[in-house]
């Protein structure tokens, strides 16, 4: 069967969910583009949309019509070709609107596995839980033909254990998007040695199609990109407690938090970015990761205790930050949770903070925040020049920092030893296309 013939019959299941949502839009998108072809109009597409939660499809619907407008706009030009035979459609915004109510069209959103009966590709995002996923899994194996494959977005489940114990016959593999993946390039694409090389073919057509960027990793727990977030994690973590001693837990937090973004020059901070991909799910991550992995203990007692007092971060469905580690005002954070005192402490530059950044010490001259550094032609020079610098100097950021890049360094070089990934480019190229950094953990700066 060709993917464009699969992607007439496809089901996800965890659809109303942060990953689910954005998995079922670039389908329907992808679904609507072929429906619109003159060859493709008698045919049925279908897209169910499964999920436990009637509120989570409600809410679906919504932001798949809102991403479609979306992307619609922005492809205009390919749609009027696609639809050029149309002569009902003169105005940019008939075809806008012709082409958001096709993909609306394609969605059956249900609270019942059984409709999934008969998908040639289902797509799984429900909560990191093996139990669950297998149990799921098998249910859908008894539902649909053997022709079926199965994609999962686990973030550390190893890939030929849900196989295995769902009984899929290598017709399963991991296909990792990330948050969000409207917008998010990269997919890890996990393919153990049993999976069946039609679907591994498929995976690749599909994320051409989808115009991802994929790489492959193996199927080790955590895989490339968890794989060394949830180490970084770890680190970060250990780094807040051991500077509790001095700073106070939630000192220590801000401070690992405020290095993490600033003077390694990321996107966000280690904390903000736990937040964000929710605190839940680096719990579920490390949880798998540490049932699976031999000889490193993979647990935080810090993040157990964010996760039973249910500060999960996470997002609203409109996309804004939940506050979670860190407390949040327009996305910004503005405060981080003291577990000492049970209460959010509010940043203040003219107390606390302002304290702990003094004692941070004065960054390298030539240090630029991430997003300044991202638009310079020459960001890999200036990058050279400010590690330099920064090895250079003996301030408690600098020592911070070096300690993290050492440990990052660390960790990448591990994913490799350890068979997780093939070569450096791998888990540079993972690191840098879905985490944003503006450089790779291997690297000679360090
Ligand atoms: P989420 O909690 O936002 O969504 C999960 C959805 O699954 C929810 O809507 C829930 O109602 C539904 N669900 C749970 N059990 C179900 C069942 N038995 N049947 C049908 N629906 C069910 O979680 P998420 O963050 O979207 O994560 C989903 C998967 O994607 C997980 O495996 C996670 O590890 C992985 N992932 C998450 C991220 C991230 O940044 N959040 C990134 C990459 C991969």
């Amino acid at each position: 069967m060709t993917l464009d013939e699969r992607l007439e019959h496809v089901a996800v299941v965890g659809a109303g969910g942060k990953m689910g949502s954005g998995i079922v839009t670039l389908l329907a998108l992808e679904m609507a583009k072929l429906r619109g072809r003159v060859e493709n109009r008698s045919k049925c597409y279908r897209l169910h949309c499964i999920d436990l939660s009637d509120q989570a499809l409600d809410g679906l619907r919504r932001y798949v019509k809102a991403q479609a407008t979306k992307a619609a706009e922005k492809s205009i030009v390919l749609l009027r070709q696609l639809y050029a035979d149309r002569a009902d459609l003169v105005e940019n915004y008939d075809v806008i609107a012709e082409f958001t109510d096709t993909v609306l069209s394609l969605l059956r959103p249900s609270t019942e596995l059984s409709v999934a009966r008969g998908a040639h590709l289902v797509f799984e995002a429900v909560v990191e839980d093996k139990t669950t996923k297998v149990q799921l899994l098998s249910e859908l194996n008894h539902l649909c033909p053997p022709s079926t494959f199965f994609l999962t977005n686990t973030s550390s489940i190893p890939i030929s254990l849900l196989d295995r114990e769902a009984n899929l016959g290598g017709r399963i593999i991991g296909y990792h998007f990330y948050n969000p993946p409207m917008v998010q390039k990269l997919v890890e694409v996990i393919a153990p040695q049993a999976a069946v090389p039609e679907l591994v073919q498929l995976g690749r057509e599909l994320g051409e199609r989808l115009g991802k960027k994929l790489f492959f990793a193996n199927d080790v727990a955590g895989f490339i990109g968890n794989g060394h977030f949830s180490r970084d994690g770890l680190h970060a973590c250990r780094e807040a407690q051991r500077l509790a001693k001095d700073y106070t837990l939630a000192g220590g937090m801000y401070l690992v938090n405020k290095v993490s973004q600033d003077l390694l020059v990321r996107p966000m901070g280690i904390f903000q970015l736990i937040d964000y991909v929710g605190v839940d799910v680096f719990y579920f991550l490390l949880k798998v990761m540490n049932e699976h992995i031999a000889g490193e203990d993979l647990h935080s007692d810090l993040i157990d205790r964010f996760y039973e007092l249910k500060l999960l971060g996470g997002q609203w469905p409109d996309g804004s930050q939940k506050d979670g580690i860190l407390k949040y005002d327009r996305g910004r954070p503005v405060g981080i949770y003291d577990l000492d005192k049970q209460q959010y402490l509010m940043f203040d530059p003219n107390g606390w903070t302002g304290e702990l950044d003094h004692a941070l010490g004065p960054y390298p001259a030539s240090h630029r925040p991430w997003k300044a550094l991202l638009a310079l032609p020459d960001k890999d020079k200036q990058l050279r020049l400010y590690f330099q610098e920064l090895f250079a100097s003996d301030t408690l950021g600098a020592r911070l920092a070096q300690a993290y890049l050492r440990r990052s360094k660390e960790i990448g070089e591990k994913l490799i030893a350890d068979g997780v990934a093939n070569s450096v480019e791998d888990v540079n190229g993972v690191l840098t296309n879905g985490f944003y950094h503006l450089y790779g953990p291997i690297n000679d700066f360090v």
